[in-house]
């Protein structure tokens, strides 16, 4: 089944928002395959924004993802990517609707709270940077109370 990266950046980190954000997830029905709480690098942060390094903001960006640790996370469902990018909210918080991640919970652009990937395969991609090893294979026994 389909799946997505979501990165809970550092201000997410430190504003106490981790278990608000996986409960969001959670409770939306889909399934977490892989978690981890890391410190990236500038060179790996550079790799996981390479589309955007000619961007102005680029250097600023790594800046931010760098400056302290993230929860890097795949969550697993049918329509995951697109649904994700609904319930973390417009790029710019100023535009990202009440009910939203970024909409209830940031005000700059660059302090966004969240990361998540904008289409299969740039969450396949994701996925296998940050998560090598692989994730967990499990089936949640709610499948069958979520799924018909
Ligand atoms: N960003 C920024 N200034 C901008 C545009 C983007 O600081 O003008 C940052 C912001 O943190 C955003 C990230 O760069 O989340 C990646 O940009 P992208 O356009 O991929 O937005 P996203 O996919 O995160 O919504
Ligand atoms: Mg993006």
């Amino acid at each position: 089944m389909e799946q997505t990266f979501i990165m809970i950046k550092p201000d997410g980190v430190q504003r106490g928002l981790v278990g608000e954000i996986i409960g969001r997830f959670e409770k939306k029905g889909f399934t977490l395959k892989g978690l981890k709480f890391i410190t990236v690098d500038r060179p790996f942060a550079e790799r996981h924004y390479a589309d955007l390094s000619s961007k102005p903001f680029f250097n600023g960006l790594v800046e931010y993802i760098t400056s302290g640790p993230v929860v890097a996370m795949v969550w697993q469902g049918k329509g995951v990517v697109t649904t994700g990018r609904k319930i973390i909210g417009a790029t710019n918080p100023a535009e990202s609707a009440p009910g939203t991640i970024r909409g209830d919970y940031a005000i700059d652009i660059g302090r966004n709270v969240i990361h998540g990937s904008d289409a299969v395969e740039s969450a396949n991609k994701e996925i296998a940077l940050w998560f090598p090893e692989g994730v967990a294979e499990w089936r949640s026994s709610l499948h069958s109370w979520i799924y018909e």
